[in-house]
């Protein structure tokens, strides 16, 4: 009965709450690049826009930002470096 359990794809309510547990969690800056990768993934197999999340982690590498980045703020746009790949990700700030 378990097996069949674990067999079973998950719903689309339990990704998303899988997700939000993900990014939410304490010791999210200290999860890996593979685990992004495949909350990453787990997310668009089901169409599930990642929104604010995505400005937890870099979107080249998918290193989870730890508050050491370079961050510049400029005409409402939020530029930030990351210190992976130092690669700038940008995103608008809300009004
Ligand atoms: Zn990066």
């Amino acid at each position: 009965m378990k097996e069949k359990l674990l067999k079973k794809e998950m719903s689309r309510t339990q990704i998303e709450k899988k997700i939000k547990e993900f990014f939410n969690d304490e010791k999210f800056k200290e999860k890996s690049q593979k685990e992004i990768k495949k909350i990453k993934r787990l997310a668009m197999s089901k169409n599930i826009p990642l929104k604010d999340f995505k400005k937890l982690f870099c979107k080249y590498c998918l290193k989870p930002y730890s508050g050491i980045e370079k961050v510049r703020i400029k005409n409402k746009i939020k530029t930030i470096e990351c210190s992976n790949c130092n690669k700038k990700s940008r995103w608008r700030l809300k009004d």
